[in-house]
């Protein structure tokens, strides 16, 4: 069997470096920015200068006021700090506005991104990841990614910029009392870098299960006639219990190892207060200098100032690594590249009559247990064949290689002898109508869910579609008419009115081979016989293949195929098939006995 074919999967595995993340967010998403960026870096910058200038004011507080007593310098001191703080607003201001546009701009960018590519994988990508992890990729990972870049942005800016002014000014006031400051904040650098790495491994840990959650929420919403018709809300409860409950412990675990830098950047803190205190209060004691008390308040302010920047860059590297997990399971499924793609040099597929054939077609799921074995069939053009067989049979599986959401293992498929690995996806998925039990309608209008698909189309042409498919009538009926909103997958519509909206659907494509996996949901009579009218209609000049589940539809098929197994064991008419007496009569006295007395109106 050759390899494995109808799945998605990275090319190249995501390169989860700290560095290659780095790179890659700078490079395409944060580079972006640039302009942006320098000008909320000009606005940084004065904030850092202004918080170093409020220092340099302390001074002629204290020597001019405070000690000199000079009268005439209120007014400049108090005019010069109104212009300080002024401006420190107005700069942080900017610097803020622009750091979240940045922010939001990227995760805009990403999310886009991440739709689209999402939207073009493969459906076996789909059947295995459930859609709540996904929905959490894109709302929380996303979300902690933006709060990383704002916050890397601005500690690399802001907050070492802020740093840098005010361990200057520290220098410049007393430049050994500064080293003696922070002689020990090195011995911080060991512990900053552990956190961080703890931190990366709790917060994918902590995203991957609120991907669990997300799961279980869609899952037990979606499932709600379910949980409530079994009784199972006190199990459902204790399910999302259990989950939450680890979020919380993995959350908690977080807040605490990300919290142990606190003690120890208190800690060296106040080392350097005390050292500051004794220090730089003996020098001021024991000297002549009158603007020693000036200098030294310059020195303790700048110290208080630079603390809380100072400790926000002992942060950043946890912080970054909280986000470089975001951004690893991000860029993961980013790079996931669909394998069902057009081949080079695929033609557009070119349809006479549309006639299908499986040429020794076998497939498998997941690469072990065969769903086809050698299949070989065919529906000539503007012929109806159906299929029938137990559950499990196969019979949905032939239908999935058609539109190519599945690449067959061995053997062929064609239409109208052309091989639809050779033909464009968007051409072959053009001239297919897929008309499936479970009927998908959008939460959208009745009119936008029939023009799926052909956004374009005409009021009159819809209008026909609905005729056609025997919609027109009921849809009339209703408060807004075409206008109506469904609900969320059609709630508002009986589950016969979904099957003719779809239908009608479908009846606009107006493609030329029809997929239709016929309802086995027992609808009332008047509601089968209408939707039955509205198939036979759609039928009507088209190759259909149907998976059949109505008796009608077996009667007049012009082939029956019978599978068992993943395996055709049977073809013929129906009554040949009859005649003959072997697994077709049999399927035919078990799946259809219930319409035992239809048979010969239906045959009629
Ligand atoms: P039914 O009448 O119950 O719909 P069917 O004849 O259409 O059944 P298929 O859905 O084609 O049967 O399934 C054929 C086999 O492939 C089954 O054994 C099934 O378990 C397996 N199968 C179907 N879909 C998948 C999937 N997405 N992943 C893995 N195995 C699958």
């Amino acid at each position: 069997m050759s390899p494995r074919v109808a799945t998605t999967s990275p090319q190249s595995p995501t390169d989860t470096s700290t560095k290659a993340l780095v790179r890659r967010l700078v490079r395409d998403y944060v580079g972006a920015h640039r302009q942006k960026i320098a000008i909320a870096l000009v606005c940084m910058v004065l904030v850092a200068l202004t918080t170093g200038a409020f220092t340099q004011l302390i001074k002629p507080i204290i020597n001019d006021i405070f000690v000199a007593k000079r009268e005439e310098m209120l007014l400049p001191i108090a005019l010069a700090a109104l212009a300080v703080f002024l401006i420190k607003g107005i700069a942080t201001y900017g610097q803020s506005v622009l750091m979240s546009l940045i922010g939001h701009k990227i995760v805009a960018e990403l999310q886009a991104q991440l739709y689209a590519r999402l939207i073009g994988c493969d459906l076996a990508f789909f059947n295995r990841t459930a859609p709540g992890t996904l929905v959490s990729r894109f709302i929380n990972d996303i979300s902690v990614l933006r709060n990383t870049v704002s916050t890397t942005l601005v500690a690399i800016g802001k907050d070492s910029l802020t740093a840098l002014v005010l361990v200057g000014v520290m220098f410049y006031e007393d430049w050994i009392l500064a080293i003696i400051a922070f002689l020990a904040f090195p011995t911080a650098i060991l512990p900053m870098v552990k956190i961080g790495r703890r931190m990366r491994k709790i917060s994918g840990a902590t995203q991957s299960q609120v991907g669990t959650l997300s799961t279980l929420l869609d899952e037990s919403f979606q499932g709600i006639r379910s949980v409530k018709a079994y009784g199972m809300e006190a199990y459902e409860t204790a399910r999302a219990r259990s989950t939450i409950d680890e979020v919380f412990e993995l959350n908690y675990k977080g807040a605490r190892v990300r919290g142990a830098l606190h003690p120890i950047m208190e800690g060296l803190g106040g080392i350097a207060i005390v050292a500051v205190i004794l220090y730089g209060g003996h020098q001021v004691i024991t000297s002549n200098d009158p603007n020693a008390a000036g200098s030294f308040f310059a020195f303790i302010f700048a110290l208080l100032l630079a603390y809380e920047p100072i400790k926000r860059l002992a942060r950043l590297n946890s912080s970054l690594q909280e986000g470089l997990a975001a951004a690893a399971r991000v860029f993961e499924l980013l790079d996931l590249k669909p394998e069902i793609t057009n081949r080079p040099g695929a033609a557009p597929l070119a349809v006479e009559g549309g006639a299908i054939a499986f040429q020794d077609v076998s497939f498998s799921y997941d690469d072990k247990t065969p769903a086809l074995h050698q299949v070989d069939l065919s529906v000539p053009a503007g012929k109806t064949v159906a299929l029938v067989g137990p559950s499990g049979a196969g019979k949905s599986t032939i239908m999935n290689l058609l539109p190519r959401f599945y690449d067959v293992d061995d053997g062929r498929v064609t239409i109208d002898g052309q091989d639809l690995r050779e033909v464009t996806l968007a051409s072959l998925r053009d001239k297919i109508a897929l008309v499936s039990q479970e009927v998908l309608l959008f939460d959208d209008t009745i009119r936008a869910n029939i023009a799926y698909g052909r956004s374009g189309a005409s009021e009159p042409d819809i209008v026909a579609a609905a005729q056609a498919a025997g919609a027109d009538d009921f849809i009339r009926q209703l408060p807004a008419g075409y206008d109506t909103a469904v609900g969320p997958r059609g709630v508002k519509l009986s589950g016969g009115q979904r099957q003719r909206v779809a239908i009608a659907r479908a009846m606009l494509k107006n493609a030329p081979i029809l997929l239709l996996d016929e309802a086995t949901s027992s609808l009332d009579s008047e509601s089968e016989r209408q939707v039955q009218a509205a198939l036979t209609q759609l039928m009507v000049g088209r190759t259909s293949l149907v998976i059949a589940h109505r008796l009608s539809t077996v009667v007049h098929a012009d082939v029956i195929y019978v599978l068992e197994a993943g395996r055709i064991v049977e073809s013929g008419g129906h009554g040949e098939l009859l005649a003959r007496g072997g697994p077709y009569a049999k399927l035919y006295a078990l799946q259809f006995a219930d319409s035992q007395r239809e048979p010969a109106e239906a045959a009629s």
